[in-house]
């Protein structure tokens, strides 16, 4: 990810800005890059996002504090929830802070308990291989969710009937009660005693679900995993979750998604890390090895005098961007230099003819004809 740029920065307010400025510059910010302003416009998602995370944290006392002390770092822990915006991404996550603060929508206002309730958000687990990860795939998924009842259409009547209007609330799924008190009658609103706050009597309830008007059905899903996904990130399918309540809408089905440990491959964001054995001969003499790389097999070639340890960097054969996939990650290979522990007698005295040669001074002792056959026989000597 590139460099986080500052709050105050991505706000144009100063670090002082009071709690009304930092709400104003918001405001317009957010009207100007809303995503419902500019649709198919990805620069606009990322800079509401960016705005969003910014007032997110300024508004809040303890937040601001803790970023005006540490920066970016004070909330730099985890974040894979955070990074992902794929597919299925719901701009609705981002309506409840757009909403709440223009005043749409009546939060906080006296919840109807019969009004409109959109459905809860169903999560579910899969586990995928590392590759499965790196390259996407589709996977099927089946989850048991309340969905509405065919029997009745969601209306929990008895086909032939109808629900009917409670005639105590009149259909609003409350009464209001006057008690007498010490300073005289005083009124309140309560959840209909009738209808417990449905504003409906169902005289004949269906008997597929009891009256409720939804049951558990098993619902199969194709989920498209996009390239790049990392352990523990979220898809989320709008409206495919459970049914609400009065028209209230589905909720979300959030597929988190959990990769499976490669015997080779480690993963660090979008570049992948493994160890590649070679013999001390080939760290010595150098020579053409083959590297395994999530694309299948890449030729290497050592280099004479190459030290335990030494890290390769095979560039873009690594994961796909999330974001992007056709940007890559990079491969990290480590070279481990194994010593042999099983040499026979020969291979021994090779060793100590070798350890005995006195360094740089081969060019004396030795022809460059003497060298090549004394390279081959270790070289064959060692070999894997
Ligand atoms: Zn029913
Ligand atoms: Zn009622």
């Amino acid at each position: 990810m590139a460099e986080k740029r500052d709050y105050y920065e991505i706000l144009g307010v100063s670090r002082d800005a009071s709690e009304a400025e930092l709400k104003k510059a918001y405001r317009k910010l957010a009207v100007k890059y809303h995503p419902d302003q500019n649709p198919g416009d990805n620069g606009a998602v990322e800079k509401f996002k960016e705005i969003s995370e910014a007032y997110e944290v300024l508004s809040d006392p303890q937040k601001k504090a803790q970023y005006d002390q540490f920066g970016h770092a004070a909330f730099s822990q985890g974040g894979a929830g955070s990074e992902f915006y794929g597919q299925g991404f719901d701009m609705g996550d981002l309506g409840d802070i757009f909403g709440s603060m223009f005043g749409f929508g009546g939060f906080g206002g006296s919840t109807r308990r019969n009004g409109p309730r959109r459905g809860n958000d169903i999560n579910v687990n899969i586990q995928l291989s590392f590759e499965e990860a790196a390259f996407g795939c589709t996977k099927e998924i089946s989850v048991s969710i309340y969905d509405e009842c065919e029997t009745c259409h969601g209306t929990g009547a008895k086909p032939g009937t109808y629900a009917e209007t409670c005639p105590k609330c009149n259909g609003t799924g409350q009464e209001r009660v006057v008690q007498q008190s010490l300073f005289g009658s005083v009124a309140s609103v309560r959840t209909c005693s009738q209808c417990h706050g449905t504003g409906k009597i169902i005289k004949e309830p269906c008997g597929t679900c009891h009256g409720t008007g939804k049951v558990k059905k098993i619902k199969k899903y194709e989920v498209n995993i996009p390239k790049g996904i990392d352990n523990g990130q979220t898809i989320r399918l709008a409206n495919k979750g459970e049914i609400g309540e009065n028209g209230g809408g589905y909720g979300d089905l959030l597929v988190t998604v959990y990769v499976q440990a490669d015997r080779i491959f480690k993963r660090k964001g979008f570049d992948v890390y493994c160890d590649v054995p070679i013999t001390f001969v080939q760290a010595s003499l150098g020579d053409e090895i083959t590297i395994k790389t999530i694309d299948g097999e890449q030729k290497y070639t050592i280099k004479p005098g190459t030290q335990p340890e030494t890290v390769v960097t095979l560039r873009g054969v690594g994961i796909p961007n999330l974001r992007n996939p056709k940007v890559r990650g990079n491969q990290i290979v480590t070279l481990k230099v194994k010593i042999p522990t099983d040499l026979s007698e020969r291979q021994k005295e090779l060793l100590r003819q070798f350890y005995n040669e006195a360094p740089n001074s081969q060019e004396s002792k030795s022809t460059s004809e003497e060298k090549k056959s004394f390279s081959a026989k270790m070289k064959d000597l060692f070999k894997e």
